[in-house]
């Protein structure tokens, strides 16, 4: 080949390569946050592949996880950071009371931040379209055993401290429909098709936003209750 060729081929060659790398940064920039592990959580957007690595780093920066929850439609107040316990193992730190969510709860949630957004993703993406498909009533309200408790794993005196001690656990007990049945773990994890099914696919689209999900099938202690949290344990059960 001459040289004038050559030179004519290396430069459409670099040509098309800069138009590759041009098109390709186009295209990750214009990816949605739940499909791009270079954006930061958007808990209005539906589940994607890069959810769950955005979800650690919330759980690892106090301040983007403040800033996730205010990006959002969430309503939260901030509660004050307190400890307490023999050893000061229990409290608060970078919680939030919810006030605002899909659904309404039997009780107060007061939760670490990261599990009021894991909650709130929860709500609108697995919870309700869950009770479409297998329930004859939408979602009215979630009924809850309790968050935050200073205590270890099943109450025991020894041990491991729960991830309730820092109020980064949930213990859902059911859900009422707007009909005003409920749904409870207890009787429905064994009992009617659809509300196994409901409450299996509930428990399986947790793990997806939650670290920490535990289920009658974990053990005797969780027959009444599902268990979520955000805590340093990725566990699905
Ligand atoms: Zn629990």
């Amino acid at each position: 080949m001459e040289a004038a060729k050559r030179w004519t081929l290396l430069i459409a060659v670099l040509a098309l390569a800069a138009f590759a790398v041009w098109r390709g940064a186009a295209w990750v920039a214009d990816l949605p946050p739940e499909r791009s592990p270079f954006k930061e959580l958007d808990i209005e957007r539906p589940i994607g592949w890069a959810t769950a690595m955005q979800f650690n780093r919330v759980r690892s920066d106090p301040q983007l996880c403040t800033a996730t929850l205010a990006a959002s439609d969430i309503g939260t107040e901030p509660i004050a950071d307190s400890r307490e316990g023999a050893d000061d193992q229990c409290g608060f730190a970078n919680a939030v009371a919810l006030t605002q969510s899909t659904y309404a709860y039997s009780g107060a949630v007061r939760v670490s931040c990261p599990l009021a957004a894991a909650l709130y993703v929860w709500e609108r993406e697995i919870v309700a379209p869950a009770a479409a498909q297998w329930l004859e009533s939408p979602v009215a309200r979630i009924e809850m055993i309790g968050a935050y408790a200073c205590r270890n794993i099943y109450g025991r005196a020894e041990g491991r401290l729960s991830e309730h001690a820092n109020a980064n656990a949930i213990d859902i007990a059911g859900f009422r429909l707007e009909n005003g049945r409920v749904v409870s773990v207890l009787r429905g994890w064994e009992g009617e098709a659809g509300d196994a099914a409901f409450l299996r696919q509930v428990r399986g689209g947790g793990c997806e936003v939650f670290q920490g999900v535990l289920s009658p099938d974990y053990n005797r202690a969780h027959a009444d209750h599902l268990h979520l949290d955000m805590g340093p344990y990725d566990i699905c059960s």
